[in-house]
């Protein structure tokens, strides 16, 4: 069973901080057009997912229609990819000394941007990453907007270069709804640092199981799993993986789950709520939070009393 400890009072204060900070600050309006055209590897197809099999809503990280449902990889990083980006294969996509400038787009609604800084706040607390107002000049920096195409929750792997997007999309009635908590931005942000899906990885099949004849034909590569050449997992398979698919993700119907677990104690897999306490001890040790003494023990501490 999922269970959240209750956020100590000088987390929750730092959050109210962060919002006023943030909607006092000023901010250069970039330009972003409507429609965009993410990379996508060349033997991936990619498809927009609008609908269900049964016409029901569907999540919102599988209909942009990208690499494994929301993330937009070009072939250079598809070829090493990893559940944390082999920052040796690509140090240009680590961001630098973990400062990660942000803006979020004035098209939110206060209570949408509220959401946003949340995650953001999570980060900041969580772990030695350092979520900064975009100061409207440095060149690399976040920008989380509501993209119209591709529609639903997406992001980049790792820092790209420049204005990178990060797609949230807002609820409008009838869309994928990424802000109704902070959990989908929290995921999405978490690719944005370079972090992958954990069922991609390779030992993933000692873990759960996949129903290949449940998932619609033209996602069967979106369960694909990465060797162990260009993969090094310093934590256990964690089943409570804010980056860990659902368990019908990709489903030809609702009945018929994708992905089930092979450990009998373990009946969920997935979420949208929270990091984990594998997610954050996964986030610090890509960014050497623990590698020196008195960081590790700090953010060890944290990760075990916030984690799910
Ligand atoms: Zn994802």
């Amino acid at each position: 069973m999922l269970h959240q400890r209750k956020l100590p009072v000088c987390f929750v204060l730092s959050i109210l901080f962060e919002v006023i900070f943030y909607v006092s600050a000023r901010h250069v309006m970039p330009y972003v057009p409507d429609v965009l055209h993410p990379p996508v590897p060349d033997h991936i197809e990619s498809f927009n997912l609008t609908q269900d099999a049964n016409g029901g809503e569907i999540d919102p990280e599988m209909t942009p229609g990208l690499f494994q449902g929301d993330m937009a990889l070009n072939n250079d990083l598809y070829n090493y990819w990893r559940v944390g980006i082999k920052w040796d294969a690509f140090p240009e996509k680590l961001w630098k000394n973990g400062i990660v400038p942000y803006m979020i787009s004035p098209l939110y609604e206060p209570t949408e941007q509220v959401t946003i800084l949340k995650a953001i706040k999570t980060f900041n607390f969580m772990t030695c990453v350092r979520f900064v107002p975009w100061d409207g000049k440095t060149k690399d920096y976040l920008l989380i907007w509501p993209i119209k195409y591709p529609k639903g929750c997406w992001s980049f792997v790792g820092r790209f270069g420049g204005s990178q997007i990060v797609s949230l999309q807002p609820p409008d009635g009838s869309g994928p709804n990424c802000l109704g908590s902070e959990g989908r931005a929290i995921h999405e942000l978490m690719h944005a640092l370079g972090v992958f899906h954990e069922q991609s990885r390779w030992d993933r099949d000692k873990f759960v199981k996949i129903h290949e004849e449940n998932i619609i034909p033209r996602y069967k590569s979106n369960f694909d799993k990465q060797s162990l050449d260009n993969t090094t997992y310093s934590f256990e398979y964690d089943y409570d993986s804010i980056m860990h698919y659902g368990k019908h993700f990709f489903s030809k119907s609702k009945s018929k789950p994708t992905i089930t677990t092979k450990m009998g104690h373990t009946k969920k897999i997935g979420q949208r709520k929270a990091m984990s306490k594998g997610d954050c001890l996964k986030l610090n040790d890509l960014y050497g939070c623990l590698s020196n003494s008195r960081t590790k023990r700090k953010y060890y501490n944290l990760c075990n009393f916030m984690g799910i």
